[in-house]
């Protein structure tokens, strides 16, 4: 399963702009009569030889980012196989003389993670947990990777399924592949529109990813990837609100990893 995330959170550049906002927009509102008080205090203070009290911190709304993760269908509860570390594409693990082996991230992935990659899965079955077991079995059989490519899936009924394990490089964008989170759509969206329920599970997933990685950037498969029409026309129109929502810029400029 994903690691948890960390208990204590630093204060996220992003944090911090919503914060220095937040107090920017809550200074202009309250100075005035902040200013007024301290000189009806400053006076009677003055007038008593008494120390000036402790001011009270005043107490800001609570932070709106503070996201709680959605809730993932793990993978032994969709019928997920286990990676095959034989995978003819993918096959032992990652190191200086086997650079498409099996990537497992060291340490703190905020330092790894910079960019989610939108897909549709294109194959849809009758329903969303038979999806998900078809993208695995098509690219662990025909595509010859350890796993199914993605991090997550987001169904059609809103249901969040967890895809490759998020300490683990993906195999879902050809050549980006490092520092990229994958989320597919399941459907086919050249042909058909996203559900709305999807769409906005998608967006809260999203969402938590970005806070939870520090995320820069969102982008559809075909920007880094130009033989692909994936994620589709019609989930691509919904990819600037997706990165809108999260605080991500739009489009693959935040790519910085190394180019495997
Ligand atoms: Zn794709």
């Amino acid at each position: 399963m994903p690691p948890s995330p960390p208990s204590v959170r630093r204060l996220s550049r992003r944090d911090f702009l919503g914060l220095t906002g937040m107090a920017a927009i809550g200074g202009a509102l309250t100075c005035v009569g902040a200013s007024l008080g301290y000189l009806a205090v400053d006076r009677l203070s003055r007038a008593r030889r008494t120390p000036l009290p402790t001011q009270t911190p005043v107490a800001l709304p609570a932070y709106s980012k503070q996201i709680d993760r959605p809730g993932i269908l793990e993978r032994q509860d969709w019928g997920a196989h286990a990676p095959d570390h034989d995978a003819e594409n993918e096959r032992g693990f990652y190191g200086p003389d086997n650079r498409e082996g099996w990537r497992v991230y060291e340490g703190d992935l905020r330092a790894v993670y910079r960019t989610v990659v939108v897909h549709h899965s294109v194959l849809y079955e009758t329903d969303d947990p038979g999806t998900m077991r078809a993208i695995q079995q098509q690219h662990m059989e025909l595509r010859g990777w350890a796993d199914i490519a993605y991090h997550f899936g987001v169904g059609q009924n809103a249901q969040v399924f967890a895809g490759r394990l998020l300490n683990v490089r993906g195999t879902h964008v050809e050549g980006f592949n490092t520092g990229s989170v994958g989320v597919v759509f399941l459907g086919d969206f050249s042909l058909s529109v996203p559900t709305p329920a999807q769409i906005e599970a998608g967006r809260r997933l999203i969402d938590w990813l970005a806070l939870r990685l520090e995320l820069t950037h969102l982008t559809g498969h075909s920007d880094f990837n130009s033989d692909t029409d994936c994620p589709g026309q019609h989930l691509r129109e919904v990819l600037s609100a997706l990165a809108q929502s999260a605080g991500l810029a739009l489009g693959t400029g935040g790519y910085v990893s190394e180019q495997t």
